[in-house]
């Protein structure tokens, strides 16, 4: 059990490292809110019913090859690599994951969108979601904290004389907090393996912010990352993928 946690967090505990001098404070400059303030939104697309489950179905057949390689890097039980897509049609601008793998959108977030790059980082999120197994944490309510100091320093083989980040550290994060942190690099992941455009799919992090709704995900309600430190995280993400 430790072990596949310890695999999951590979990618996470690297991230952190190159990117742990802002990381530390996450601190949300004047420049980053002005930034998305003044963000040149695109007017989401009016999609029927229809159109909105064929963009869902195309995105997610797009992703899927991708996601399924990304998982089976971090995961070791395989099974967990295969989801299965639901599709309500409701105008809230909502989407979820759930147990058994589901993860669940609303027309009403198909309909709040511009670019399918911005639904694609959104599809990605709530599989990486299952990836990191963020379901059954939230029901088991593990204290993260210390253990996954000791998970990265002991088993990723990552040089321990690099650590930054320190148990203590990660343990600033609240669980639900690192969730959304952690499907979020996973996603960009998903969608740079995919060859989906993060510049197009970045007007979705900062939609999401703009709109209030510094994440789309229901299922965990206590305190999340605000939509600005997605913002700035999701550039770091990026920033790290396109160099490594
Ligand atoms: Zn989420």
């Amino acid at each position: 059990m430790l072990f596949i946690k310890a695999k999951s967090f590979c990618l996470i505990g690297a991230i952190f490292l190159f990117s742990s001098n802002s990381f530390a404070n996450f601190e949300v400059s004047q420049s980053v809110l002005d930034e998305i303030n003044s963000f040149k939104l695109k007017k989401p697309i009016f999609r029927t019913k229809s159109e909105s489950e064929d963009l869902l179905n195309t995105v997610f057949e797009k992703i899927q090859d991708s996601a399924i390689e990304v998982c089976k890097e971090h995961v070791k039980n395989t099974d967990r690599c295969k989801w299965e897509l639901i599709i309500e049609s409701n105008n809230q601008f909502n989407a979820y994951a759930s147990e058994d793998n589901k993860i669940t959108f609303y027309t009403g977030l198909v309909r709040g969108v511009y670019y399918e790059e911005e639904l694609a980082f959104v599809v990605a999120h709530e599989i990486a979601h299952h990836i990191g197994n963020h379901i059954a944490e939230a029901k088991t309510k593990t204290v993260f904290g210390a253990v996954i100091g000791a998970i990265i320093t002991g088993s990723t083989g990552i040089p321990t004389g690099n650590i930054i980040l320190s148990g203590a550290n990660m343990g600033r994060l609240s669980g639900s907090k690192r969730q959304e942190l952690e499907a979020d690099a996973l996603s960009l992941e998903i969608l740079k393996k995919s060859g989906y455009d993060l510049e197009k799919s970045r007007h979705g992090i900062i939609r999401l912010t703009r709109i209030g709704v510094s994440r789309v995900n229901s299922v965990f309600m206590d305190s999340h990352p605000s939509g600005p430190e997605r913002v700035i995280w999701y550039d770091q993400v990026r920033e790290y993928l396109e160099n490594e």
